[in-house]
């Protein structure tokens, strides 16, 4: 059984295109090219090349000897962090403009909630020269203003969203009514593994060095490339796709993926997909969505901006279902708890979503001989004044 998507874009029985049929020309235009595309040479070359010296790959991995005292087993941190932008947002950015510019594209639009993804798609326009459009809910430019800043000195154009809730969901309706109404020149850079398919498949191989580069550096220091178990925090699930994406067919590798429990599982503001959602179509993709009876979506919760989203990719959907990753809750208290543990322990500040990941250290009893690799996603730098307010600093 493998835990790739099949040739119809489908996780098992998640996934696919589910889009109003004025999408359809771009969606299909992008199924057709993008493995056409991305195997070419020289689109490898640049990708790589960007990586290394933009990006700054390959990122460290880290072993985190006070914290594998501490929980008596072989932690290693994979140093996301590092990357230009502080997140592992930039690798899948970096491909898709890639991809833009040899579709013939010259305007760029994206969607952004805590404005991380707008960065990231802002710094790779004006990497390439490139028109760059980011939707963004009112209340999310209100409450993100130095992103909003970045974006703007970045040369980006930030539209507000003003309809609904004005929020991620308002900005990625925009984002879709763009795209209806500019099909030849524009290009959409979706920021993770969800849309409609061949976005999470594509997005999923563009942060697959993670779990690329996990592997070598294990054989280095390991003498062997798989680990025990890779554990990763899940939003939309970009960065758990590319620590995962190279071990999901060898079971001998446990794979943990960790959700925002927000304020509790129970307590109705939460963001915990897998324990709460059922099967939908969220964004063109049919997911696990957490939803009223009636199909309404439910407005998602969590003190982390970027695991804020009311469903999973459909990767993840499907690890869920056949059992084959072990999905664990965190609450807001337990993270920010983590957030500065690891701060203390290692002298890394991780991104609120990335300190979710830690919290299952607590959880689960791991072998002194396990080799344990966290994906530590980000840094926490854009975090600073939610870590203020929260322990009074
Ligand atoms: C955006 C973000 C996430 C969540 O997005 P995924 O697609 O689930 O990876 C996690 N960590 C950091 C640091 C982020 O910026």
């Amino acid at each position: 059984m493998s835990y790739h998507v099949n040739e119809k874009g489908y996780y098992g029985e998640f996934g696919g295109a589910y889009i109003p049929e004025m999408l359809y020309p771009n969606v299909e235009e992008l199924r057709q090219q993008y493995l056409k595309i991305t195997a070419e040479p020289s689109f490898q070359e640049e990708f790589d090349a960007l990586l290394k010296d933009y990006v700054g790959r390959p990122t460290p991995l880290y072993f985190a000897e006070r914290l594998s005292a501490k929980y008596n087993t072989k932690i290693y941190l994979k140093r996301e962090d590092l990357c230009h932008t502080g997140a592992h947002k930039v690798n899948n950015t970096i491909g898709q403009i890639l991809l833009a510019k040899r579709l013939g594209k010259t305007r760029i639009i994206a969607e952004t909630g805590a404005g991380q993804h707008g960065v990231a798609t802002a710094t790779v326009c004006a990497l390439m020269g490139l028109q760059c459009i980011v939707y963004m809910g009112e209340i999310d430019i209100e409450r993100q203003a130095p992103n909003v800043a970045r974006m703007k000195m970045l040369g980006a154009e930030v539209r507000p969203a003003l309809s609904g809730s004005r929020t991620l969901k308002d900005a990625t309706n925009e984002a879709i009514r763009d795209w209806i109404n500019n099909p030849v020149d524009t290009y959409y850079i979706i920021g993770s593994v969800v849309g409609p398919h061949p976005y999470p498949d594509m997005v999923a191989r563009f942060q697959s060095v993670i779990s690329k580069e996990i592997k070598e550096q294990l054989l280095e220091k390991e003498g062997k490339e798989n680990p025990d178990y890779v554990i990763a925090c899940v939003g939309g699930g970009s960065n758990a796709a590319g620590a995962y994406y190279h071990f999901l067919d060898d079971e001998s590798v446990n794979i943990i993926a960790v959700e925002a429990a927000g304020l509790g599982v129970d307590s109705g503001e939460s963001a915990a997909t897998s324990a709460l959602g059922k099967v939908g179509v969220i964004h063109g993709s049919k997911t696990l969505l957490m939803q009223s009876l009636d199909g309404q979506i439910t407005e998602p919760y969590s003190i982390s901006a970027g695991l804020d989203y009311p469903g999973v990719g459909p990767m993840h959907a499907n690890l869920f279902a056949t059992g084959r990753a072990e999905f664990i809750s965190i609450t807001d208290e337990q993270a920010m708890n983590w957030g500065l543990k690891l701060s203390q322990m290692e002298g890394l500040i991780p991104a609120i979503e990335s300190a979710h990941a830690f919290a299952v250290l607590d959880q689960k009893q791991f072998k002194p001989t396990d080799v344990v690799v966290i994906n530590l996603s980000g840094r926490g730098d854009k975090d600073l004044n939610t870590y203020i307010d929260y322990f009074k600093l």
